[in-house]
């Protein structure tokens, strides 16, 4: 018996993969239903994790879009493309619907508007109720974890110096720039290192685009979705050289979802235990700039399957994984040649 906080991505995936092992999960989800919000990618890890863990890959080739590859324009550089490397792009309540269907149907215990106000060691609150944990406690609950919160008090979020902006326009567009390719518009801040981005990518059926503004964070009340209007002229400024993508997307899209980019640093971190664990983001959230985050959650997902199908200390599984996570983002950072 496990007991999860969170029904996202990760908690999801770990209680549907638990259930059909046989092993009983209790998921505690605050919202009453899963998969608001913006268009993420997965790359190919992701989706071999997935495969793995027993969700229907061909259900998630049905509802995403190819990544054939990720072209990078930058002002005087020539412009690359690296392979695609099996990313593709998904709308968040599709992936969530996927992700749920799999847990439902394995007969995971997933209790929809369920927030869990606190963790005591024995207990969490549920509502005005104080319910036992039953075994091992996940705490799956995102980049604001409450568990961390109770666990960790010095390590919250921090802001990554980026607001992001997501948008989707209402119909396909046709646009100049080639199809299927995430393209990424590198705009230098400055004299410094840091840099902005507008993305894009489109085919015949949708067309998505997000930018990566460096500036002061927005306020909470902010974060959430606005018309199209306020955030218009900083997504121009983020793009100046392709002026017709940028205003073709901007004219077709309605609203856009915008947020503070964050991490939850991994240094100073407590080790795991084996009573509770943090999983994905509530653990080592990193900004959406990485892209990817979801990739990591998941791989928790399978890392914490496989320890508490094994019989195996989960401390000792994301103390492993946070030593992965650790050294692949290390190398991602190192300058390329
Ligand atoms: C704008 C944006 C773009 C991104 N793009 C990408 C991308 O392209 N590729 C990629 O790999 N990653 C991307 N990410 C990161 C990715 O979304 C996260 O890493 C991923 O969602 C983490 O999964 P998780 O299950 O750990 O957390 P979440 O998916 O956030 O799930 C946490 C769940 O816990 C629930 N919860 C929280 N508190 C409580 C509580 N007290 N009680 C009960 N339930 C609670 C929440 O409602 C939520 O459903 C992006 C993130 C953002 C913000």
């Amino acid at each position: 018996m496990v007991t999860i906080i969170g029904g996202g991505i990760a908690g999801t995936v770990l209680a549907g993969a638990l259930a059909r092992d046989g092993i009983s999960a209790t998921v505690y989800e605050r919202r009453d239903a899963v998969g608001a919000g913006a268009f993420l990618v997965l790359d190919g890890p992701a989706h071999e994790t997935l495969g793995e863990l027993g969700v229907d890959t061909s259900a998630l080739r049905a509802i995403s879009h190819p990544v054939n590859g990720l072209a990078v324009h930058e002002v005087s550089c020539a412009s690359r493309v690296v392979p695609g490397a099996g990313r593709r792009l998904y709308f968040r309540p599709q992936l969530m619907r996927v992700l749920t269907d799999f847990a439902a149907a394995a007969n995971a215990d997933i209790r929809y508007g369920c927030a869990v106000g606190a963790f005591d060691g024995d207990t969490v609150r549920v509502g005005a109720e104080a319910v036992p944990v039953a075994g091992p406690l996940i705490a799956a609950d995102g980049i604001d974890s409450m568990v961390r919160a109770c666990l960790e008090p010095d390590r919250p979020a921090v802001y990554a110096d980026q607001v992001v902006v997501y948008g989707v326009t209402d119909n396909a567009v046709p646009l100049p720039s080639e199809q299927s390719l995430l393209h990424f518009q590198i705009h230098r801040v400055g004299d410094g290192p840091r840099t902005d981005a507008f993305g894009h990518l489109w085919n015949d059926r949708i067309a998505a685009w997000f930018a990566r503004i460096t500036r002061p964070a927005i306020s909470g009340q902010d974060v959430g979705f606005h018309p199209t209007a306020t955030w218009a002229d900083a997504v121009r400024a983020v793009a100046p050289d392709i002026p017709d993508v940028v205003e073709s997307m901007l004219a077709d899209t309605d609203r856009v979802h915008v947020s503070n980019a964050r991490d939850v640093p991994l240094t100073a971190a407590l080790p795991p235990r084996d009573d509770v664990v943090l999983c994905g983001d509530a653990d080592h959230a990193i900004s959406p700039a990485a892209g990817v985050g979801a990739r990591e959650a998941i791989e928790d997902a399978r890392a914490l399957h496989r320890a508490i199908t094994t019989d195996t200390s989960i401390a000792a599984a994301m103390a492993t994984r946070r030593a992965d996570i650790v050294r692949e983002r290390t190398q991602a950072r190192r300058p390329r040649n």
